[in-house]
């Protein structure tokens, strides 16, 4: 069963040693754990105090394989916990705060205690950006995503509208451009970041259209998404474009800020993978979106956080 360690002021350090500490308990970290703790290791999963990772924040999952019918994502994260429970992992509701890759055995420190380990599976994923509206989040899943691949089928045939002027935007509107009856691409400047190849896909494309210069102030509708309100920042001036959907695609934080300068990183702040899921530091491990910023899918994080597993464990028996 998962173990509740609650911080204690007059307990500075966990003697403990764990073979495996799992950071992190989305759809990699929480896989990993299931490996990990099933194949005997001593292991101790990082939740957070939000676990579950960013399928908590989507309603309908239809492309998890062995769900003929769909499944809820917060229900899917906890049937997955619930598998990993049955093993005996030992979990803790809390981030880390500090991380210490120098030295073996490494070190996890969280609230007032230290937690030593021969291994670190490192999945704490990344944070898809919002524009922080209290409309889009109360419409959240129910019209507004973060997420093409999972939502376009939801809306096809349908009007939507796609936030920002990056890569992934870009990929998005092409994406939804196969599905839906249209696109409009909703950009804060009159230029897109975007490379070259993309930005030629999507001014070739018939279903995409642009609006320039333009901000999104309010998401509209009660029970799902009918439309949004815009300002463009150049005149002030404000509209209404009535949609189906909205996806923002504004960009990616990776969850790594507590790793700077402890494990190398990515211009972007990803983490940097070598032979699947080796880090530069031997015995560091990586699974799931922290080190992904190209499939980003539930299946593809519990995927890696398997192999994780595997790697750690050969690792820990010498092969
Ligand atoms: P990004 O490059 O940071 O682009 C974010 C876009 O959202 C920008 O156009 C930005 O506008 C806009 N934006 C940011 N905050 C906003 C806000 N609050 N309101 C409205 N608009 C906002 O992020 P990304 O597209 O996710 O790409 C991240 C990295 O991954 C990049 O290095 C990218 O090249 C890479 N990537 C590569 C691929 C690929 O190779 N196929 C695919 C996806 C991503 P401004 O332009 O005005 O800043």
């Amino acid at each position: 069963m998962f173990g509740y360690h609650k911080s204690d002021a007059f307990d500075l350090e966990v003697k403990s040693m764990y073979d495996v500490i799992i950071l992190g308990a989305g759809p990699a970290g929480l896989t990993a754990s299931i490996y990990t703790s099933r194949a005997g290791l001593k292991t101790l999963l990082f939740t957070g105090p939000m676990w579950g990772g960013q399928l908590m924040l989507t309603r309908e999952v239809e492309n998890f394989p062995g769900f003929d019918k769909g499944i809820l994502g917060p229900t899917l994260m906890e049937q997955i916990r619930k598998q990993a429970e049955r093993f005996g992992s030992e979990i803790v509701y809390e981030n880390a705060s500090a991380t210490d890759f120098t030295s073996k055995p490494f070190k996890i420190t969280a609230g007032n205690r230290i937690y030593q380990t021969k291994t670190v599976i490192i999945a704490t994923g990344a944070s898809a950006k919002w524009l922080n509206l209290e409309s889009e989040t109360r419409l959240r899943g129910r019209g507004v995503s973060v997420c093409a691949t999972c939502d376009a089928p939801f809306f096809r045939n349908k009007k939507v509208i796609v936030v920002g002027g990056g890569d992934t935007a870009m990929e998005e509107a092409l994406f939804l451009s196969k599905v839906v009856a249209e696109v409009r691409v909703i950009h804060r400047r009159d230029k897109l970041r975007a490379c070259k190849v993309l930005q030629d896909n999507v001014f070739a494309n018939p279903k995409i259209s642009f609006i320039w210069n333009s901000t999104v102030t309010e998401v509209l509708g009660k029970d799902r998404v009918e439309g949004v309100k815009l300002r463009n920042v150049v005149s002030a001036q404000e509209s209404i474009h009535s949609c189906d959907a909205v996806f923002l695609a504004i960009g990616y934080t990776p969850n790594t800020e507590v790793f700077k300068g402890q494990i190398e990183l990515d211009d972007n702040g990803y983490i940097k993978k070598r032979n699947e899921t080796r880090t530069n530091i031997d015995g560091v491990f990586v699974a799931g979106d922290v080190a992904d910023f190209r499939y980003r899918q539930a299946i593809a994080a519990a995927g890696s956080g398997c192999k994780a597993a595997l790697d750690a464990e050969k690792y820990l028996i010498g092969t």
